[in-house]
């Protein structure tokens, strides 16, 4: 009889249930998604399959079926290939790639085009084929060997690919999905290598078991854990064997004492038996399944001594960085997590402000508390995670957010984020309806999933953490308030500082311009009334005349001069100063800058020497501008030295590591391998004093009263208007170069005397001589 053929029944019970579950895919919500569709197409694959096989069964019991046997072989060997191509696309699309790489589909061709050509042979070839002079390829089992072959390679590549995926999967939630696909491609490749070796039964059940696993895994969202399947089976196998065990042994002795006690009452024996069961044996076997499920579960913990204490400990901690700390790491602690985070919401960029009305974005930014710092994120108002947090009541785990399609809405920006945290489930914290924070908590340390019970005892943690959660916040904020006061005020004190610094060079200025520009101009008038009334008593002679024409020449000569100061120091601060650059000698320069003072040395008793700038390399420079500030130093020199004093000139090069460097301007590393020259004007005069030798570069300082007036070029301690080493240093600092004071103190008697250091980057290498 064909119907009683166990083979047929069990064909046909598996394309029944091929139907139902092509039923279920395609009622699923989720059939819009290219993967559902995909998988509508496998199952219905594996009916076609599973017909062709009752056919090639009804032929092999009915040889008068109508069906060609060999045909119905080989379009099982193809349909067979199929379904391994079709399910190694799955495996691909559940690991999250996009799909079968070009490699893959290349391999697959060539194996179907291989197999047809030789199976089908549409080029009529013979049955031998004499591939080379010592292979002889025999053409239908050859084709038989290639299809088996490329089945045999994709079955792997499936198991492979979902082992690996088993793998690198840490989130317990992930690695459970993972471990019902693997253990739904193992069942696909065993019921597919049954059938190939014609075990039509128990392939057939393994196959259709594969394929209801995995649509099961690709339409359920919360798959039961198989771990804690597992464990619950094992803890039931050994209190059921333990209570065999117990049972066993009550019977043996009741045994026992029938055949050694007489007149014992085998009854009386049962009932004693019963009632120490039902008194000892059941609560010792209730708390024996409780001892080993706390010892296979790993981690176990008291969720009301945990609550009592968690709120008792937070309760007065005001302190932002402080609760984040003591939160995350008493949960952590209680019940056995990796690691967790308090995150605070806002929606302003300062913080300050508290939601209470929908935002267009969320700053999520972590507390820093203990452990790793956590990178601050932004959610868009509108997504659906901001509305699953802030009104949804209930954790939400990192699994959910991977795989829910609600959550798909999320941006590659906001994705990255919420991976980098790193974190397996969010929690949120509301005040009063308002969502101000989210306490992630990183995977447990047993590697087990969070049980919604565990999710619940976090939402009622986080609801406990919220009062304290708002003060620390608003202490945090007037924290951040009372900084933000603190900085204004400094800000307000330098502003302060500043302007009275100002106010004081204001001062100066005046004092200074009107001393320096009275001198000349008094003599400007003095000569003119003079001139004036000799004139007009007739008493004027040329000689006379000529003299006091040159002492106001000279006069106004100085007021020029003085002005032009004035105006080079307004454009070098207002960076405005032209220069005109080329490469120069700086033994030339230093030689017009000396031959400018020479006479005032000459009188003043004083020598001069040079040494080492022959060799310098040129500089791009403005020359006349740097004349003008070596003039400056060396009229200082001539000033601040006693009669017969000396001045020494040196010049070296220096490479990066050889000079004294100050702080660029903005931070900039300078390059390595710029070259400098170093130029020295060392006196032995009267020095400067270390409070002194910085603020001599400031504009109309100088050392001792402002009311000292101009008291010729070269006098000693002759005063001037404070303004040469302004201008040097400001010329200096405008070709790239820096130059500081450097002196042992002030001193009039002992002359420590003082020197100048003037640093010039080289752009121009040295000519070869
Ligand atoms: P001034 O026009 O008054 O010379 P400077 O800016 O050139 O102004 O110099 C500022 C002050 O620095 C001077 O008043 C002087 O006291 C002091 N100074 C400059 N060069 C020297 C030096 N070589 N030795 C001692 N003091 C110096």
């Amino acid at each position: 009889m064909l119907s009683a053929d166990p083979v047929l029944v069990i064909l046909s019970l598996s394309s029944i249930g091929y139907l139902v579950l092509i039923a279920a895919v395609l009622r699923s919500r989720e059939i819009n998604q290219p993967t559902t569709r995909l998988l509508a197409v496998f199952i219905l694959a594996a009916l076609g399959w599973s017909i062709e096989e009752i056919l090639l069964r009804l032929q092999q019991v009915d040889l008068t079926a109508a069906f060609d046997l060999f045909v119905l072989h080989r379009l099982s060997l193809y349909i067979q290939f199929g379904l391994a191509v079709l399910f190694l696309w799955l495996t691909h699309r559940f690991e999250r790639k996009p799909g079968l790489s070009l490699a893959w589909w290349g391999f697959s061709g060539f194996v179907l085009a291989a197999a047809l050509v030789l199976y089908e042979n549409p080029f009529h070839l013979p049955g031998q084929i004499q591939v080379t002079p010592g292979l002889l390829l025999l053409r239908e089992p050859a084709a038989f060997d290639i299809l088996v072959t490329g089945w045999i390679v994709l079955a792997a590549g499936s198991i492979y690919l979902s082992w690996k995926g088993l793998r690198k999967t840490i989130s317990p939630l992930h690695r459970n999905r993972n471990l019902y696909w693997s253990t739904a491609a193992i069942l696909a490749a065993a019921g597919q290598a049954l059938f190939l070796f014609r075990q039509v039964i128990p392939g057939s059940l393994f196959y259709f078991t594969a394929i209801t696993l995995a649509s099961y895994v690709m339409l359920t969202h919360d798959l039961p854990d198989l771990r804690s399947v597992f464990r619950s089976s094992a803890s039931y196998l050994a209190v059921t064997f333990l209570a065999a065990v117990l049972y066993l042994t009550g019977f043996f002795f009741i045994q026992l004492a029938d055949r050694r006690i007489p007149g014992f009452d085998p009854f009386l024996g049962g009932v004693i038996l019963a009632v120490s069961m039902a008194a000892f044996a059941i609560p010792l076997l209730s708390m024996l399944q409780r001892v080993i499920n706390r010892t296979m579960q790993g981690s176990f913990y008291d969720p009301h001594q945990m609550l009592s204490e968690y709120s008792q400990t937070i309760s007065n901690i005001i302190d932002l960085d402080y609760l984040a700390a003591v939160a995350v790491s008493r949960i952590c602690e209680a019940m056995d997590l990796t690691r967790g985070a308090l995150i605070t919401v806002h929606i302003h960029p300062g913080g300050d402000v508290l939601i209470d009305e929908p935002a267009s974005e969320y700053i999520l930014r972590p507390v820093t508390g203990y452990g790793q710092k956590l990178p601050e994120g932004r959610l868009a108002g509108k997504c659906s995670l901001v509305a699953a947090l802030s009104r949804g009541h209930f954790p939400i785990t990192q699994y959910d957010i991977d795989l829910l399609p609600q959550y798909k809405d999320l941006t590659p920006i906001e994705r990255t984020w919420i991976d980098r945290l790193n974190m397996d489930v969010y929690v949120p914290v509301y005040s009063k309806d308002t969502w101000i924070g989210v306490m992630a908590m990183g995977p447990k340390k047993s590697g087990d999933r969070y049980f919604n019970e565990d999710l619940s005892i976090l939402q009622t943690l986080a609801d406990q953490t919220a009062i304290a959660l708002e003060n620390a916040r608003l202490y945090d904020n007037l924290k951040q308030r009372n900084a933000e006061n603190e900085r204004l005020n400094q800000d307000l004190r330098a502003a302060n500082a500043e302007l009275a610094r100002l106010d004081e060079a204001k001062s100066d200025f005046i004092n200074i311009a009107s001393h320096e520009l009275r001198t000349p101009l008094t003599q400007v008038l003095g000569y003119n009334d003079i001139l004036n009334e000799m004139i007009r008593t007739n008493s004027l002679e040329a000689t006379t005349g000529l003299m006091m024409v040159d002492s106001v020449r000279k006069a106004a000569r100085r007021l020029e001069e003085i002005v032009e100061m004035m105006f080079d120091v307004t454009k070098l601060e207002s960076r405005t100063l032209d220069l005109h650059c080329a490469p120069v000698s700086l033994a030339s320069i230093i030689t017009v800058a000396i031959d400018t003072w020479m006479k005032g040395i000459e009188d003043r008793k004083q020598s001069i020497s040079v040494h080492g700038l022959a060799n310098l390399p040129a500089v791009m420079a403005d020359g006349k501008r740097l004349i003008q500030a070596f003039s400056n130093l060396i009229q200082n020199a001539i000033k601040s030295t006693h009669d017969g004093g000396q001045i020494r000139i040196t010049g070296r090069v220096a490479g990066p590591g050889e000079v004294r460097l100050p702080p660029t301007e903005n931070g900039t590393p300078r390059p390595p391998d710029q070259i400098y020259v170093e130029i020295v004007v060392t006196d032995t005069g009267i020095g400067i004093a270390e409070e002194d030798l910085e603020r001599i570069f400031i504009k109309f300082y100088r050392v001792g009263s402002v009311l000292l007036h101009s008291s010729g070029e070269t006098k000693f301690k002759g005063a001037g208007p404070g303004l040469g080493l302004t201008i040097a240093r400001g010329i200096v600092e405008a070709h790239g170069g820096w130059m500081w004071a450097e002196s042992p103190g002030y001193d009039e008697t002992t002359c420590p005397g003082s020197s100048f250091h003037v640093v010039l980057p080289v752009f121009a290498q040295p000519e070869a001589p």
